[in-house]
């Protein structure tokens, strides 16, 4: 029995961290030093020893590596395009594709990785937008908790809003760890996903030309 008496071994520092949260660590609330609070609270839970050698500096990877995975959740759309927008004479339907830009995410259900490649294309009306711009906006919205149809519609949302394009078009091809991992247990399932606005809803000869320009399958 731990001297709290309620015999749970563990429980010993879960109110050891709920004080430092309630008491002096509140002031100066640091959302990574709590990840790695909960990090040890899962090693401890799963019957492992935190303090361990090869453990004891796991908490502050993984915090870390959360850190960089999730960096999306501090960027924003307005910032990364602002300043980059630009009015430039360019054959009229004609497409712009930027294809094979590698992302990694993370799957909301599991936590678990997904990684893969997006393909973007859109037809400007009167505007267009700086080529690393695009690859800036995949990543943003890829380094948050995600499922790969959302990050596929959100790319090309955002796109629309901001460039007021004739037509835009995403497709996301995805490797899920958790589909490999758990359940299905199947290794190298590729998911694809598209997102089609405007005229590549209508006009499925762009459809055609994106695939053969992205050199998509
Ligand atoms: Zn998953």
């Amino acid at each position: 029995m731990s001297k709290n008496g309620n015999g749970h071994k563990n429980n010993g520092h879960i109110v050891e961290m709920a004080e430092r949260i309630a008491t002096a660590e509140f002031e100066a609330y640091n959302p990574k030093a709590v990840i790695e609070d909960a990090v040890r609270l899962i090693l401890l839970n799963v019957g492992e020893d935190p303090d361990r050698d090869g453990l004891l500096r796991t908490p502050h990877r993984v915090a870390k590596m959360y850190d960089e995975l999730l960096e999306g959740y501090r960027q924003d759309a307005e910032t990364i395009i602002n300043g980059a927008m630009f009015d430039v004479e360019y054959g009229e339907g004609e497409m712009i594709v930027v294809a094979n830009i590698e992302y990694v995410s993370m799957c909301e259900h599991h936590m678990l990785p997904f990684t893969g490649k997006a393909h973007v294309a859109y037809i400007p009306r009167d505007k267009v937008v700086g080529l690393s711009k695009i690859p800036r906006i995949v990543d943003m919205f890829a380094r948050r908790l995600q499922v790969q149809e959302r990050l596929t519609n959100e790319i090309a949302d955002t796109l629309e809003t901001y460039l007021d394009p004739l037509g835009v078009m995403v497709v996301v091809e995805g490797q899920h760890s958790c589909a490999a991992l758990r359940g299905v247990k199947k290794h190298g399932i590729n998911m694809v996903t598209t997102a089609k606005r405007g005229e590549f809803r209508t006009n499925p000869a762009l459809v055609d030309e994106f695939y053969r320009l992205a050199g998509i399958r």
